[in-house]
């Protein structure tokens, strides 16, 4: 009989059969109990980038920890909260000036949905509560997170009924290098949209370039740049989620940057602090803060989490970002997109549909999602920790991976095809 205090996540308990206990973890391994170690090929869902054990990572945590762990945000500032939000200021692309914490990239989602809401409602246009979102979306598993994501294919159809209902565009279907000219179709399907609800929407919300949890869909940058003019014509807040995307996963620093567009509100999370310590940043522009800035109380920003503004959290991230620029991983990202994309791009089985690379991810799409049933543990027996979901067979490693080291893992990912 299995213990069962422990309760799994995206999982059948009845049927889930957790045999390695995960002791530490070195670089890009992860080290098990019974001496075993695996290559992380997706970095404990996307947000260790890198890697384990960093030691000026740890250090940081060591650091702050002897200074302060803890302290709330309500009425008190701490130095790693206001140097971090200076530095995310300074990092993200410009306008974006004002940074609102949080303690998860769901939670960070929430915030930027009641900012946009309120936004509105600040300015009189009382009508404006309903957000924009497209099929194929994932913004998190919270109540408000999950009625914008896709109310289909997403996990979160059982809870329909609980759930408030926005309006959605279908997924882009425009790849990452599409002409304008081939761009025009999906914009057309947003600017419908729009069109006809625009009165009471508030904010269109996208995973920028990169829709993660929908399937890794990569799109393109001009449906972001004619997305940002629909958003101004219709007056509605374009709100970029880079929870998955920001911090060199789309090989930029954040996804935006291709488009050359800044959002009204940008929501950081997962690669924020490098996965050690969970925390989220909001961001706004100045148009956005304004209007809450006022003389009426009623029009201050109602939310606060706990732990906001954590010192623990602001430290690490500061550490992060530090050794990002430190040791070039923009760098590093180009060479590992090099070596993921001559590796994968042109791997052909009739198993397979489609695959693709962008920045530090790649996916292999099969056609059924069966094809892919066993393996976890193939992988797993070859050295490497890899865990498909639906019809995706991807990776999204640690920075601090060698190229050789990527290597084996694509390896892992086409003989699964060609052995089996
Ligand atoms: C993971 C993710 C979230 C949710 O973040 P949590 O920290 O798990 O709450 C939101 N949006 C995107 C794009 C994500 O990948």
């Amino acid at each position: 009989m299995q213990d069962t205090s422990l309760w799994f996540p995206y999982a059948q308990m009845k049927h889930l059969e957790v045999n390695y206990e995960v002791e530490t973890g070195e670089g890009p391994y992860i080290q098990f109990t019974n001496g075993m170690k695996l290559l992380d090929a997706t970095c404990s869902w996307w947000c260790m980038i890198h890697g384990y054990k960093h030691p000026d990572i740890t250090q940081a945590i060591h650091d702050q920890a002897d200074k302060l762990a803890h302290v709330m945000l309500g009425g008190l500032k701490n130095r790693p909260a206001v140097d971090l939000a200076n530095k995310l200021v300074e990092i993200t692309p410009e306008g974006l000036n004002h940074v609102f914490f949080s303690d998860s990239g769901s939670v960070g989602m929430e915030v930027a949905m009641k900012m946009a809401v309120q936004f509105w409602q600040n300015q009189g246009r009382t009508q404006k509560y309903k957000m924009a979102s497209l099929m194929r979306a994932y913004h998190g598993d919270t109540t408000g997170c999950m009625s914008v994501c896709d109310p289909e294919e997403g996990m979160h159809s059982l809870f329909s009924g609980l759930l408030p209902k926005h309006h959605f565009a279908p997924a882009p279907t425009a790849s990452f290098t599409a002409t304008a000219e081939e761009v025009t179709a999906d914009i057309a399907e947003l600017r419908k949209v729009f069109e006809q609800h625009h009165e009471e929407i508030a904010g269109f919300l996208v995973e920028p370039l990169l829709q993660a949890a929908g399937g890794l869909n990569m799109y393109s940058p001009i449906y972001l740049q004619e997305a940002r003019k629909l958003c101004d014509e219709f007056e509605i807040l374009f709100i970029f989620d880079e929870v998955a995307t920001g911090f060199g996963r789309t090989g930029k620093l954040f996804a935006a940057e291709y488009a050359e567009v800044t959002p009204d509100i940008m929501v950081l999370s997962k690669g924020l602090t490098g996965g050690y310590v969970g925390h989220a940043a909001t961001i706004a522009t100045d148009r956005v803060f304004d209007a809450f800035w006022d003389d009426d109380a009623g029009k201050a920003f109602m939310h606060g989490p706990t732990f906001m503004g954590n010192p623990l959290a602001c430290a690490v991230a500061l550490k992060s970002i530090e050794v990002f620029e430190r040791d070039d991983y923009l760098g590093k990202i180009a060479e590992l997109n090099q070596l993921l994309s001559d590796e994968l791009l042109n791997f052909k089985h009739d198993a397979v549909l489609d695959t693709r690379v962008l920045g530090a991810t790649a996916v292999i799409e099969v056609k059924d999602a069966a094809s892919l049933k066993g393996v976890q543990d193939f992988a797993a027996e070859r050295g490497v920790w890899l865990r498909s979901f639906g019809r995706y067979l991807y990776t999204m490693p640690p920075y601090i991976i060698t190229t050789e080291q990527l290597k084996q893992i694509t390896d892992v990912m086409k003989v699964w095809f060609t052995e089996n």
